[in-house]
Parts: C-alpha cells; structure tokens; sequence
C-alpha cells in the first residue's frame, strides 16, 4: 500500500520545458531559478539534473547558494538579491558566487572591499523600471555603472538587468513601457542585458535580449494561466500523490471534517486520502477542488486538516483503501487546484513541507 504522501519528479519534463525555453529564445543564455529548493522540487535534484545544459543558476539566499557548492555543483550561481550585509562577501567570494547589486549600499560595500580581491566578484547590476521592489532608480545607472566598473574587485562584464511586474498580464501596457525604460537606460551600452522571466520568455520575445531568466516554466507551471501560447506545451515536473486511507458510507444530512463545514445532501461515499496542509496542500482550498482518485475527478468536501484531506466519491463508488490519489501534476493541472485555493501554482509547490517523500523519476 502506498499511503505516503510523495511528490514525483519527472526528470524528463524538466528537460522538456528547459529545450522549450530554448526553442522560444534560441539566441540567448538561461539562468534557471532554482531558489525556495528549486520551487519545491529539490535544489540539488534539479541542479545536478540541468548542469551542463543551463548556464547559470539562481536563488534568493546565500544558505542555498554554499549548500549547492557543498554539493559540488560547479555552475555559474547568481544571488539574485545580492549580498544583505558586507560580512557576507568573503563567502561569497569564497564559494565563487556572482552576485547581483541593487542599491548604493551594496555599491559602497565593493567600493570599500580590501585591494586583494582584484576581479573576485561578477556583478548583475539591476536597475528598477517599474517593478519598485529592488534596483537602483533609472537615472543614477549612469554614474553607478561608472563607480562598478571602477571597482578593483569587479570583473570587467557587468550584466544590467531588470524585473518585470506584470509580464504575465498580455493586455497590460506595463510590460512594454518597463521595455522601453530598459532599453532608454541601456541605450547603447556594451553589456549584457536581462530581462524576462517565464512569462516574458512565453510572451514578450522583444524582451529576451541576451539571458533569459526562467523560473515557474521549467517546472512546468504556465504563468500566463488560463491563456496558452500555440506550441508551447508545459509539462509538469511535480507530480504530488497519494493514497486513500479510508472510505466511509455516510448519511444525507451527515457532515464532515472539521467545523462541519460540509453536509452531504444524500448518501455518498467519503474517501480519506493522507495529504493535508501538514504536507504542503492548501488549506484554503475550497470545497470542489478537483483531486483524482484512480484517475477520476472527484470534489474536495469539507476542511483540509494537517494530514488528511476529505473527498466525495459517490455513492456507487468502488474506490477503497490503498487506490492512487493525484493531488496535481501529470494529470491535474497544478494551475486548476491553485485557482480553488485563492492562491498561485508557485506558491503551492514552494510549501511542500519536509515530510512529503519525494521520488526522482527519469521518466
Ligand atoms: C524568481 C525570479 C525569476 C523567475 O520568475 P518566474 O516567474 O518563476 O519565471 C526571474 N528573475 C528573478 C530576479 C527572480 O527572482
């Protein structure tokens, strides 16, 4: 029996939807984002799967970056919001990591780092076109690429980069008008540019300059949910199942879980499947998320409790203790269960939760 809640990671979908990134921007370098355990999906897993077919990898924290050098991973890793505090940086130069600089404390730090590290540090300068969360305000680009440049311990090719609010948004004028800032503030400036994140690798190829910087889509997320592209076709890395623990006959009028939230109308079958927020599955979701019981759609009922969710299977079902359950994946659109939960597909993957057992697959 398969009681376990376990997600399974389809090695071959991630090289599906990497060829993809590359189909749709043959020109440029990739940086796969690989922060928050590669979205869930096992850090060191992903990073040891894409090597030598991604140029570079991205996260959020230095903790995740020295984890993966421990690991042996040699690629390229970018911290893509830079170093939090000058202490950090013999580490950083230590473990050889680029690093990218968003504001003028960060420049300071560089400007005041000891002689002796001479090219130690390859810098991402980010500038802000619109976004106003990190980056250095257009007009300053100018004087702070001159103070970079001038650093003893900045490598020579400086990458300027930027991030995008709304690249998923395909009516917005956002995206065009952030653009057009990143072009003005680059004019003809003899660096590398990046830009696009997965929504803008799918839809705004003026976007793609020389790195493209993709995250959700190379685990199979659509971002631009429930809008397609023609010929882009996703397929899901994670796929996150289960298995009934328990069926159980209940009355009209009887209800379930806690908060007796739900009350069944006639008599049906309950199943019990062994996931719950305690493994990662949104506690939010609300009654009528599709979950799949041997492949059959059947509705969430009642509150998702820490390890047991409740599904209505039917009066007439067969299902019994031990048949498959899928939570999302190579069936269920993760994009689907994520609309039910008020949520985003991201954010559902990031919470798996250590206890989820995960299963490395080739195929
Ligand atoms: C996470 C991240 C991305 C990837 O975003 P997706 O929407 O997952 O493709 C790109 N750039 C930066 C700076 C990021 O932090």
């Amino acid at each position: 029996m398969q009681a376990i809640a376990t997600a399974d990671i389809h090695l071959n979908a991630l090289d599906h939807n990497l060829a993809l990134v590359k189909h749709l921007t043959p020109e440029t370098k990739v940086l796969a984002l690989l922060k928050a355990n590669a979205y869930g999906h096992g850090a060191l897993t992903v990073a040891r799967h894409l090597n030598g077919s991604a140029d570079a990898y991205g996260v959020a924290r230095i903790d995740e970056a020295i984890a993966l050098r421990e690991a042996g991973i040699n690629t390229p890793l970018v911290l893509m919001e830079g170093f939090f505090s000058a202490t950090e940086l013999p580490l950083i130069i230590e473990h050889n990591l680029q690093i990218v600089v968003h504001c003028e404390y960060q420049l300071q730090a560089l400007e005041a780092l000891s002689s002796e590290h001479i090219n130690a540090l390859k810098v991402w300068l980010k500038i802000d076109t619109g976004m106003h969360r990190l980056g250095i305000e257009p007009e300053l680009f100018p004087t702070f690429y001159q103070r970079l440049k001038a650093c003893q311990s900045v490598q020579e090719n400086i990458i300027v980069i930027s991030h995008l609010s709304s690249s998923d948004e395909l009516q917005s004028d956002v995206t065009p008008q952030q653009i057009a800032l990143f072009n003005d503030c680059c004019g003809s400036g003899d660096f590398e540019r990046s830009l696009a994140n997965s929504g803008a690798i799918m839809a705004w190829p003026e976007s793609h300059y020389q790195w493209v910087r993709p995250g959700v889509m190379l685990y199979g997320v659509n971002p631009l949910y429930p809008v397609s592209i023609d010929g882009v076709q996703l397929r899901p890395v994670m796929t996150l199942r289960s298995s009934l623990i328990a069926v159980k006959p209940i009355h009209a009028g009887d209800s379930v879980g806690y908060g007796a939230t739900y009350t069944a109308r006639e008599d049906t079958k309950i199943g019990v499947v062994a996931i719950g927020y305690g493994d990662g599955y949104p506690r939010h979701a609300k009654a009528g998320t599709p979950v799949l019981v041997n492949g059959r759609k059947v509705p969430l009922v009642g509150r998702v409790s820490m390890d047991m969710i409740t599904v209505d299977l039917g009066a007439d079902s067969e299902a019994k203790i031990g048949d498959y359950v899928e939570l999302w994946g190579k069936n269920l659109a993760i994009e689907e269960v994520a609309e039910n939960a008020e949520t985003i597909a991201y954010e559902l993957l990031c919470n798996i939760t250590a206890r989820v057992k995960i299963d490395v697959l080739s195929n």
